[in-house]
């Protein structure tokens, strides 16, 4: 139920500022978003766009909340952490408590070669606030293919950095950042750390761009390279406004992580002691049928999206499309070897 007053009403202040008025506002209210990643930056960028009032937000995330989120994912409460509630349905929930004007689609799963082009096809902007280079060189990819505008964002420590890119304008992620780094040659969240205020500065500012993008305001965009750190005190931008000749990506269109099939094995996770592992191939997990399986094995959870099974040390989240999320471990070959005993798909 819509509060009384309005649309007016409610976009009243964003409508005053001249950049957006009420044409701004118009196209912003027929917008639509999809945001890959829910957690440090994408929490911040999602309130944001949803405060701001776009029509349709689909949010694409793979994890669910725990307590150590709460610090600085601004979406999330204790009660999502003690129901370890998937990310995409529990920042959803509290949107629509905040703005139900919105259509809202929560996308359990991880975004990739297998899904992108479906996850992208059907909005107008997307914006990044996933948590590893995989991914953002996927969105790279499936943005240029489909020329679609996105605003690549990333924060760790007390740092981050930002950049919007219009395919065929500007540079792209992979004219700024030819390849993805190796593993395990950058910081994670795991290894530096997160400062609450790196991706809520960042997010805000990832988020400002999308606006802008969203209703036109093409001429005043960040351009290039936006770098900032909170804790030692630097704003840079590095001005890479014109795409790299020769880039493999929006020069050569040769979409290298879009085509590369989707990773079957393990991945280590952004913050805790945990392995993601994929199925061999997709699936739609019965949970329920899961979950009375698993009942001999150990204490199991169910929820709407998900089964938990806990095996001291090991405790396994499965989600409905075969991924499971193992804790208690940072050995992939331990994680494969519970995933094939307990699920076995
Ligand atoms: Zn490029």
């Amino acid at each position: 139920m819509t509060p009384q007053g309005g649309p007016v009403e409610r976009y009243a202040r964003q409508v005053v500022f001249p950049g957006v008025g009420e044409a701004g506002q118009h196209r912003l209210t027929g917008s639509r978003v999809t945001l890959v990643g829910c957690g440090a930056l994408g929490t911040v960028i999602a309130n944001v766009v949803a405060r701001a009032g776009v029509g349709f937000l689909r949010i694409v995330d793979r994890d669910y909340v725990e307590l150590s989120n709460l610090q600085r994912q601004v979406l999330f409460d204790e009660q999502d952490a003690a129901d370890g509630a998937p990310k995409a349905t529990a920042a959803v929930e509290k949107l629509r408590r905040i703005n139900s004007d919105i259509t809202y689609e929560p996308v359990v799963a991880d975004f990739g070669p297998d899904n992108a082009e479906r996850l992208v096809r059907d909005v107008d902007l997307v914006l990044d606030g996933a948590d590893n280079f995989e991914v953002r060189y996927v969105v790279n990819d499936v943005c240029v293919k489909l020329g679609k505008p996105w605003v690549y964002a990333a924060a760790i420590a007390s740092y981050g950095v930002l950049m919007p890119i219009i395919p065929g304008q500007t540079a792209c992620l992979r004219c700024a950042l030819s390849d993805p780094p190796a593993a395990g040659s950058v910081d994670t969240c795991d290894t530096a750390g997160v400062l609450a205020p790196s991706p809520g500065i960042i997010g805000n500012l990832a988020a400002a761009e999308g606006i802008k993008l969203l209703i036109g305001a093409t001429d005043q965009l960040a351009r290039g390279l936006t770098w900032i750190d909170c804790w030692y005190n630097s704003f840079n931008r590095t001005p890479i406004e014109t795409p790299v000749p020769d880039c493999p990506t929006c020069q050569q269109r040769h979409f290298d992580f879009l085509e590369r099939p989707a990773s079957s094995g393990g991945a280590t996770l952004c913050g805790r002691d945990a392995v993601q592992v994929r199925p061999p191939a997709p699936v739609t997990l019965d949970l329920a049928q899961l979950a009375g399986r698993l009942a001999p094995v150990g204490s199991v959870r169910q929820g709407p999206h998900l089964v938990r099974l806990v095996v001291p040390p090991h405790e396994l989240t499965i989600f409905e499309d075969g991924r499971a999320i193992v804790k208690g471990t940072a050995d992939v070959a331990v994680a494969r070897g519970l995933y094939a005993r307990y699920i076995g798909v």
